[in-house]
């Protein structure tokens, strides 16, 4: 139902009823119009009938009169009477037939009045007009005797009873009119009141049903824009009341539904933003903390600690290649994920360049670890060199994809990880090349001096024992003179990997310049240390060395060892004291192990041959 037709409808009672009171009142009016009129037709009769009699009653006084007196002027009433009788009879008859036509006829009127003209003529034919003849002839006699037959008196005396019949019926009917008219103005006063009532009542009633419904679909409308503005989301009112109600709350259900879903985006697209944010700061910060790194090992460090926070419910491994690029192997792992080295040929996310997926590369033979890839593989890239690869898989046990905003962070880190890991391993490499030696590979004197520094403190506190063995080959200048310089480096390059062999963990093998090389001991005392280089001098002097198929003879090397000691003011003094005991070495024959403090080998015969 449209908004207008409830309107209509609610007006529609009041004006069917007001229409209904007017025309029950044009009914009453009607009635008590005819009613009215009825009156007034009896009373018009009434009067008439009235003047028959007065005119009976004039022409019997003027035959009277003239009977008795001879004037002629008493008979004008009488002639008068003569005259307009006839018409008045007449007009009697007109009322009585119209009203007969009508139905409102007296029963009886018509005979009533049949019975009067016929009295009226008899009279006049056999009383007056003989009475008057006699009269006028001046036989007084013969008009006295008509008069004593009372003939006359009889025949008026029945018209006077007609006429009062006449009129007693006319009256009763006048009464009945007059009955029925006031009964016709209650019935319109008591219709009227009653049917304005009622309308007034229908109006009210119908009007309120209206605004009620109206109210009640307006007031709910009201009350849910009010919610919505409140910031109440997936706000509905009921599609109910007339059209136009039942539009305007589908409009408002779908403003609704589409506020909900822009704020849905909204919230959604902030929180994709703050996540974004929050990944960009890590980012940052790791790029800040990963510049700080002065080695592969540290940066692998703070890696294992920010790679679970950029990748969350996340475990995996960043696997890089070593150094001679035939096996990628792992630097971090998190989450508790375990990889074994593996070749970069069975990576197919590194041989293809591009990251892998479970099922994304559905022709690709088994991954690095023999099995279908289970994992997602970004290769990492910097420069135009590939570094190695992030495996990872979700943390949740049976989840398949890794979480969306993860997916989306994930080749930010990847990108940030790899640029970190090529600048460490250049960092790396730069600090190999600025610490070793190019010839042997072993430490070069400034590491070495280093790294004295380092457990110098140690020794002298007593907190470690810190030991140094200086090594020098004998008659080198000899074997390079008599093989050659190539042939002597080879030599080098051979006693710096028996040094390397020997050197325990936590030792640095250097090689501090030309045919000298040190080995410190930090943790070891002087007698470890001694034995440590005996062991070297034995291993040495049992070589039978060759090169470029020429046998060089036996090589020999000297060895002086000292200990960090609580006198010693720096790591200086240390060097001394090795060297002096080197040169000890030297000076009691060579191819010998002499302690810093020792008396020195005076003895030549006690000089093993050479
Ligand atoms: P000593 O037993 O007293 O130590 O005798 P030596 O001949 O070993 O001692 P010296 O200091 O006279 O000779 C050292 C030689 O080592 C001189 C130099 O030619 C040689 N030498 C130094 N550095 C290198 C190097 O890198 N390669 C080669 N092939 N020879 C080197
Ligand atoms: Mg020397
Ligand atoms: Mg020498």
């Amino acid at each position: 139902m449209s908004l207008r037709r409830l309107l209509y409808s609610t007006q529609l009672p009041f004006w069917l009823l007001l229409l209904l009171a007017f025309v029950l009142l044009g009914r009453a009016l009607n009635a008590r119009v005819d009613a009215t009129r009825q009156v007034d037709s009896t009373r018009v009769e009434i009067a008439q009938v009235n003047r028959v009699m007065q005119q009976v009653v004039d022409m019997e006084t003027g035959v009277r009169g003239y009977l008795l007196t001879a004037d002629a002027s008493f008979l004008e009433p009488y002639d008068a009477a003569v005259a307009s009788l006839p018409g008045d009879l007449a007009r009697l008859r007109a009322v009585d037939a119209l009203e007969k036509e009508k139905g409102t006829a007296q029963e009886g009127q018509t005979e009533r009045l049949d019975r009067i003209t016929t009295l009226i003529s008899r009279w006049q034919m056999e009383v007056a007009g003989p009475e008057l003849a006699a009269a006028r002839r001046g036989d007084r006699g013969a008009a006295v005797a008509i008069v004593r037959t009372r003939t006359g008196k009889k025949i008026i005396d029945a018209v006077r009873t007609e006429i009062t019949a006449y009129t007693d019926a006319e009256n009763a009917l006048l009464s009945r009119s007059l009955r029925t008219a006031d009964a016709r103005l209650s019935e319109l006063r008591t219709a009227l009141y009653g049917l304005l009532g009622l309308a007034l009542i229908a109006g009210i009633v119908s009007i309120s049903a209206g605004a009620s419904i109206l109210s009640r679909h307006f007031e709910a409308l009201t009350g849910a824009a009010r919610r919505l503005s409140g910031g109440e989301r997936g706000v509905q009112v009921r599609e109910g009341g007339p059209a136009e109600t039942r539009e305007l709350a589908a409009a408002f259900n779908r403003m609704s539904e589409e506020l909900t879903h822009a704020t849905e985006a909204a919230r959604t697209h902030a929180l994709e933003l703050e996540d974004r944010n929050r990944s960009m700061r890590q980012l940052g910060d790791l790029s800040d903390w990963m510049q700080a790194a002065r080695s592969l090992d540290e940066g692998g460090q703070i890696l294992a600690r920010a790679l679970p926070e950029l990748l969350p419910g996340t475990r995996g491994t960043l696997l890089h290649h070593n150094a001679s690029r035939n096996l990628l192997v792992p630097l971090v792992s998190w989450g508790g994920d375990v990889q074994r080295p593996g070749s970069p040929e069975h990576c197919w996310a590194l041989r293809r360049g591009e990251t892998r997926r479970p099922g994304s590369m559905p022709y690709a033979p088994p991954c690095l670890n023999g099995e279908e890839c289970a994992s997602v593989c970004v290769p990492l890239f910097s420069h135009g060199e590939t570094l190695g690869i992030l495996r990872m898989t979700p943390a949740a046990e049976g989840a398949a994809d890794l979480d969306p905003a993860v997916d989306r962070a994930l080749p930010g880190v990847a990108r940030q990880v790899a640029l970190a890991l090529a600048s460490l391993r250049l960092q790396d490499r730069l600090l190999q090349l600025s610490i070793r030696d190019p010839l042997t590979g072993l430490y070069n004197r400034r590491h070495l001096e280093d790294e004295l520094a380092l457990h110098f403190v140690n020794g002298v506190s007593g907190t470690a024992p810190v030991s140094l063995i200086a090594l020098d080959v004998d008659h080198f200048k000899r074997l390079n003179d008599t093989f050659g310089h190539e042939a002597g480096d080879a030599a080098l390059v051979r006693l710096a990997a028996a040094l390397s062999d020997l050197a325990p963990a936590g030792s640095t093998p250097a090689r501090p310049g030309g045919e000298e090389f040190a080995l410190l001991l930090p943790g070891h005392d002087l007698a470890s240390a001694t034995a440590l280089a005996e062991t070297l001098r034995e291993h040495v002097a049992e070589w039978t060395l060759s090169h470029a198929g020429i046998a060089l003879g036996r090589v020999t090397v000297s060895l002086g060892v000292a200990q960090v000691d609580r006198l010693m003011t720096g790591p200086d003094a240390l060097v001394r004291a090795a060297d002096e005991a080197l040169y000890a070495a030297k000076r009691a024959g060579r191819n010998r192990v002499v302690q810093a403090g020792e008396a020195p080998w005076t003895l030549p015969e006690a000089l093993p041959a050479h």
